[in-house]
């Protein structure tokens, strides 16, 4: 069923609808749906499963947790990492819903204590891992609980089309059975039609609506950039330019991740390296560090992330590309989820691709499986390589129709630069061609440019021998690069020393026959200075700025260092309690009493009977 058909709730539902957006109101603070939030909540209100696919920051939770709090019985959550339900069982805590976890983390006496508490009816929400609901002990326990829904997070894990597999996934399929009757709804923000699709199928959710909404992130400014030269240098002129605010670096690999992170240390910056090779208590506590400072910057391998919902990270760069464009919207989408201006930089070279074709080729799974990832790689270089609009490109992508160009992304400010090369794309094909695929980029570039060392009869002979004078070296390999991303040209990975062939043979031809032109991608090295400056340059969003003007700034600052002692007090991440955005509220309206603080966004009931006096306390003590 296609997502446009998805109904839009009717009359009936209304009145269920107007329960739903008092508890939107009164515990979460927020003033409307947005979104299709209000699609998904009357489906499942009404008792009909969904899937809904909306983007990172989109707010996804609420859209099952609002109809587990107004639909009797227990809510229970699938979702696929411990950190994951941590943070979120935490946040629900905070606004006063009744929240728990059952994770193989738990010790005995707390387990039985939620059990005790799912018996009696006194829980509205459960998170569960699907290797821990599985388990036919706990189905059978679950089995004498009324459940008001069950949500399935991140469900693009049930797909060998996604980009997250996760074998024990495809277990979740028998909820249909073990449970019919109760709705269940599975959300996920990176999901292609293809994996969607499969999800539904592997869910048993063919008969239900799918809800889709626009992929669309338009606080994120985004940008790519070929790697130039080994080490890390421009990682660090990226990070130097952007002072002061919070960061996340990826890189592939973990050694890659230590050396970078001292680097930047060695700068000056305030980096902490994290990946699934150092100790747990280690990861822990940098993660704590992290997520309580307003400028700390975490270099991690992707091990670092999935349930990482700090609002306030103002940028993410990848060191080293993602692993697919699903990949780098789920990656990237981690800057700015508090929806303020934020950046997406990626680094990519044309070794990266190689690399990872190379490894999807050893990979023990079938042809076909093989044949689409392998596809969605080049995807991801074509969109990375491509002069055209990033944000456009990736809503494409996910299946998006009508897209715009986002106008702030490197390519629609102009800064990627391109000149026509179809002729010379013609020459290196053609090269390529004769010299038959045995050689690796350095010797296709020396045959164009004549400078083969001891060349033989044969090839001195051939009529593309040293025909390419007319660009340089650097311009040559930049071209062979631009081809391979295209697919016009392949290389053969020959146990580290590459060869290079020719890719697509349709393609090859219209550019031979001059129906296909090639344009190449001239080498943008932006200084710091001139990249922050084209940040700014859209209408003034700076994600530089401090989100409180000069003269509220101290009450700001004020409000901050409460908040950090209060998180400290109670072991969890500044921003379960408020968000910069609704401290910066409160610094800027200056309410003078508990309903003046209660009609801010971002403050409701619960968080208004836990802290509204201490708030006002801290207004106060600024006035005085
Ligand atoms: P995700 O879809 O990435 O899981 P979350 O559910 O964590 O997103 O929500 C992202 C942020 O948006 C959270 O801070 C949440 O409080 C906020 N949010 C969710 N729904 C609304 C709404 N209707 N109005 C304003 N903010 C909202
Ligand atoms: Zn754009």
């Amino acid at each position: 069923m296609a997502a446009s058909l998805a109904p839009l709730p009717s009359f009936d539902d209304a009145p269920d609808l107007d329960r739903a957006r008092e508890v939107l109101r009164r515990t979460f603070g927020h003033a409307d749906f947005r979104g299709r939030q209000a699609e998904v909540i009357a489906e499942i209100l009404a008792g009909r499963s969904a899937m809904a696919v909306l983007p990172t920051g989109g707010g996804k939770s609420v859209c099952y947790q609002i109809p587990a709090m107004l639909r009797p019985g227990l809510g229970l959550v699938v979702s696929p990492l411990i950190a994951l339900m941590t943070d979120q069982v935490a946040g629900l805590q905070q606004l006063g819903v009744a929240a728990a976890k059952l994770d193989s983390t738990g010790d005995p006496a707390e387990r039985a204590q939620t059990w005790e508490k799912i018996e009696r009816g006194e829980l509205d929400l459960l998170y569960v891992s699907p290797e821990g609901l599985m388990q036919p002990w706990m189905l059978e326990r679950l089995s004498q609980v009324s459940l008001a829904l069950i949500a399935i997070d991140e469900a693009h894990c049930v797909s060998q089309w996604g980009h997250d597999f996760r074998p024990e996934y495809r277990m979740l399929g028998r909820l249909a059975d073990i449970f019919p009757g109760v709705p269940r709804l599975a959300v996920t923000a990176t999901a292609d039609t293809r994996t969607r699709e499969d999800i539904r199928a592997e869910l048993r959710l063919q008969d239900s609506c799918e809800f889709v909404a626009s992929f669309a992130r338009p606080e994120l400014a985004l940008s790519a950039e070929r790697k130039r030269g080994g080490g890390h240098k421009r990682v660090l002129e990226l990070v130097a330019a952007r002072p002061g605010r919070s960061g996340v670096v990826y890189a592939g690999s973990r050694d890659g991740v230590d050396k970078l992170a001292q680097a930047l240390r060695d700068e000056g910056a305030p980096a902490l390296a994290y990946h699934a090779g150092l100790d747990k208590a280690v990861r822990a506590e940098r993660l704590e560090k992290f997520l309580e400072a307003d400028e700390a910057v975490m270099v991690a391998t992707i091990a670092f992330g999935m349930g990482v919902d700090k609002p306030d990270v103002r940028y993410v760069i990848h060191a080293d590309p993602p692993a697919s464009v699903e990949a780098y919207w789920q990656e990237i989408g981690r800057a700015g989820r508090d929806g303020d201006p934020a950046e997406g930089i990626t680094l990519y070279g044309s070794a990266d691709m190689a690399w990872a074709l190379r490894r999807l080729d050893s990979r023990d799974v079938d042809d076909g499986v093989k044949q689409v990832q392998a596809r969605k790689v080049r995807q991801l270089y074509a969109m990375l390589d491509g002069t055209a609009c990033r944000a456009a490109a990736v809503r494409r992508y996910f299946g998006e129709e009508g897209v715009q160009a986002c106008g702030q992304c490197d390519a629609c400010l102009g800064e990627v630069e391109t000149i026509d090369a179809s002729r010379p794309a013609q020459m290196a094909l053609s090269a390529v061609h004769r010299l038959g695929g045995r050689y690796g980029r350095g010797r296709i570039v020396d045959h164009l440019l004549g400078k083969t060392k001891d060349p033989s009869d044969f090839e001195a002979a051939l009529t593309t021998f040293g025909i390419g004078g007319e660009l340089s070296a650097v311009a040559w390999r930049d071209l062979i690069d631009q081809l391979l991303f295209d697919g016009l040209l392949r290389e053969d990975p020959n146990d580290g020393r590459p060869l290079i062939g020719l890719g697509d043979g349709e393609g090859v031809k219209a550019v031979y026959r001059g129906e296909r032109p090639v344009s190449l991608r001239k080498p943008a090295e932006p200084t710091p200075a001139s990249r922050s400056r084209s940040t700014r340059r859209k209408g003034g969003r700076d994600a530089a700025a401090a989100p409180v003007g000069p003269h509220d700034l101290p009450t700001f600052e004020a409000l901050r260092a409460w908040r950090r002692d209060e998180a400290a007090r109670q072991h969890v991440p500044p921003y379960v309690i408020f968000h910069d955005r609704t401290l910066a509220e409160i610094a800027t309206r200056k309410p003078s009493g508990l309903r003046d603080l209660a009609a801010l966004s971002g403050v409701g009931e619960g968080k208004l009977e836990r802290y509204g006096v201490a708030v006002l306390q801290v207004l106060r003590a600024m006035d005085a």
